[in-house]
């Protein structure tokens, strides 16, 4: 670059300075720092390292910013840290390990310290230990892994991969391998703070919005001017409505008010309630009619905003708008994710890592089992008449208690009149349950006990100078049947914890695949509780009644997550659609996930109740986890039965968090799937089937 500065003046030149600076600043090419790197470093090392040299540029050039550096400095960067030695390889390996492992554990144990007076039974809560357990050090966690340019090294050495590589590749893969994925996973995203702050106020604005749709059931009308439900009950949709409705169940005049509430949701998801009885006890409204009336009676006080004026138009689809709100935000998320650019792909490839075809077609399976059209005969013989839609949500599979409570709670406070007396009793449980004497000795050196606030949690540890934390109520006169059931759930928490970080060999794998494997490995203690007191095991019966319950409520939330999955395919294909298509669509791909699901059982009755769940708005595409739950808990639960427990126990844990599939194959020798749900419900269809019947509940 040649310039005549001779005849300039000073400020001129400044003036020329400053512009260089300024262009020089963004100046970060992305394809020239590609193309750059790749040359200068297979001439530092060769040709035969162009595969590995081409992977690791790229990798860390998508993800680098103008922020980050210029051209001339992300060559310089991989120049540097480009490592082909092999030991050194492998010591860059470990060092970032260590330091994930000690980062990582430190903010879980801040976190941890942070939440200590709210959590932990201290006395009063005091007005900032709210703020004190809001406060997240490792907010900015990320940000500043790829400020330090740590994430780059790890994405210039080490390969990322897609779900579909990990799935297809990872059984030939190493242990090393495997961590290194996941070491490397970390840095799949960068999203930038603007895009992530969207997607927090959208979901808070549909929370909100979910969180304050309140109804007040006494001023709904029947035709004929009658009040069904009781002064006072106000419910929030979907959860109250839902629970409200399953409570009925079993009571001779709950069917009328069970077909009032399923209509009244069904006008939600249409969109067709009057927007003015939402939150309002002053209005009396008649969905039958759609009559809307100055309120006859007077049973609450009104909410802040509420107003004495009918008027019946319809609500504007504020629910459509709220999912566009969210789904425009995810949008901006998009492009900062290369390897899962959508909301779908981010739900199901990264957070869950199965593919959302296995999971749509094992929810399809559930129907798709002749044990489907039995169950739901098996509860038409219980209610006595033709299932309607809303009996997706039959409750009349619960087991009887075989103990009273108060003879359990009497034993419970008797052995454990403090923590410290469940803390000390734990390697003997842990004996119990067929740990080797040792493996009790070290379990428990793992895992400290604290008395709860709430019902009871296991906080596990990220680093293993750190221990596992096990919170347990524990009244002033003892822990009583129900504190003592969860603590021994908690207690599977806590000992997978320990196995799946001190016992594996690589930290970058600590835990296991996702919440659904945590828990059904919590269950598998929890089920034991009753022998662990020394009384006899649960009987067949209550098991048959759970997979029954299990297999419903599978179905139920299965054909709900398919609507939720449709509804955002549909906002994917039309970007540019407005909150009444939405609707329109909605309200569709519920009807038509219902004729494929459902109406079979229900004699072709049409329905739109699948779109009602709250959590479509509130948590975008979470519902899913629900009934892969139920499916992971199945599986789980069968190897147990047929197992050493205790030896299975610590074999599965420290697989480590690999994907679930693999996992699941290496813990039970198949991947996720329904079969042993739809094998349990069988046996319970054989079993309480034939004697069930014309039991009229
Ligand atoms: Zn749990």
């Amino acid at each position: 670059m040649s310039r005549s500065g001779s005849r300039i003046t000073a400020a001129a030149t400044l003036a020329v300075l400053w512009a260089v600076v300024a262009a020089a600043a963004p100046e970060f090419d992305r394809a020239a720092a590609r193309q750059a790197a790749i040359a200068r470093l297979v001439e530092l090392h060769g040709a035969d390292t162009r595969p590995r040299i081409e992977l690791g540029v790229t990798q860390a050039a998508d993800m680098w910013r103008p922020e980050d550096g210029s051209t001339q400095e992300f060559v310089d960067f991989a120049a540097t840290h480009l490592v082909v030695d092999a030991r050194t390889l492998d010591d860059t390996f470990a060092h970032l390990e260590r330091s994930m492992e000690m980062l990582d554990g430190h903010f879980v144990s801040m976190g941890r310290e942070l939440r200590h007076f709210m959590d932990v039974e201290t006395g009063p809560v005091r007005p900032v230990d709210r703020l004190l357990a809001a406060y997240d050090p490792a907010a900015h966690l990320l940000d500043d892994l790829f400020a330090s340019r740590i994430a780059f090294v790890a994405l210039l050495n080490f390969p990322a991969s897609t779900l579909e590589q990990r799935n297809a590749d990872g059984p030939q893969w190493s242990r090393r391998r495997w961590a290194e994925a996941r070491l490397v996973g970390r840095f799949a995203q960068r999203v930038p703070a603007a895009a992530q702050q969207a997607v927090s106020a959208a979901t808070a604005a549909a929370d909100a919005y979910i969180s304050d749709y309140n109804l007040y059931l006494h001023h709904w009308l029947l035709p004929d001017g009658r009040r069904p439900f009781t002064a006072g009950l106000r419910l929030i949709s979907h959860w109250g409505l839902r629970d409200e409705l399953k409570a009925h169940y079993g009571s001779a005049e709950g069917l009328e008010k069970q077909r009032l509430i399923a209509r009244v949701m069904e006008d939600i998801v249409r969109q067709e309630i009057p927007s003015s009885v939402v939150n309002n006890p002053l209005l009396d409204w008649t969905p039958e009619t759609g009559k809307v009336t100055v309120a006859a009676v007077q049973d609450v006080e009104a909410p802040a905003g509420a107003e004495a004026q009918p008027k019946p138009a319809r609500e504007p689809d504020t629910r459509y708008r709220k999912l566009l709100d969210i789904f425009h935000a995810m949008q901006q998320v998009d492009p900062s994710v290369p390897q899962a650019p959508t909301a779908i792909a981010r739900s199901f490839d990264m957070e869950r890592e199965i593919p959302v075809e296995r999971v749509r077609s094992m929810f399809e399976a559930l129907f798709a089992s002749p044990v489907a059209a039995q169950v739901a005969s098996l509860i038409e013989n219980r209610l006595g008449r033709p299932l309607e839609p809303f009996d997706i949500w039959y409750a009349g599979f619960k087991p009887r208690a075989e103990y009273g409570e108060a003879e359990l709670d009497a034993m419970t406070k008797k052995r454990y009149p403090t923590p410290a007396a469940f803390a000390a009793d734990i390697p003997r449980i842990l004996r119990d349950l067929g740990f080797a004497p040792d493996t009790a000795t070290m379990l428990a050196a793992h895992i400290v006990v604290d008395p709860s606030r709430g019902a009871g949690h296991a906080l596990g540890a990220g680093r293993r100078d750190d221990v596992s934390h096990l919170r347990t109520r524990v009244g002033a006169d003892g822990m009583d049947y129900k504190g003592y059931n969860i603590a021994v759930h908690e207690l599977g928490h806590n000992v997978e914890q320990v196995f799946s970080l001190n016992t594996i060999d690589h930290t970058s794998l600590q835990g296991v695949p996702g919440n659904a494997f945590t828990e059904a490995l919590a269950f598998v203690f929890q089920q034991r509780d009753l022998e662990l007191l020394g009384l006899a095991k649960q009987g067949g019966e209550s098991e048959h009644l759970r997979a029954l319950e299990a297999f419903w409520a599978s179905c139920e939330i299965g054909a709900v997550a398919l609507v939720d999955v449709a509804v955002w395919d549909w906002m994917y294909a039309h970007p540019g659609a407005r909150a009444d298509e939405l609707r329109a669509a909605t309200v569709r791909i519920a009807g038509e996930v219902w004729d494929r699901t459902f109406a079979p059982l229900m004699h072709g009755k049409k329905s739109v109740l699948l779109g009602i769940y709250s959590h479509m708005l509130a948590y975008p595409l979470y519902l899913a986890h629900y009934p892969l739950g139920h499916l992971i808990a199945f599986q789980l639960e069968e190897h147990f039965a047929g197992a050493n427990m205790a030896r299975e126990f610590e074999r599965v844990c420290q697989q480590g968090r690999l994907v679930p599939d693999l996992w699941m194959q290496g813990a039970v020798g198949s991947k996720i799937g329904p079969e042993p749900l739809l094998q349990a419900t069988a046996r319970a269809l054989q079993a309480l089937g034939p004697q069930e019947t014309g039991g009229g509940r």
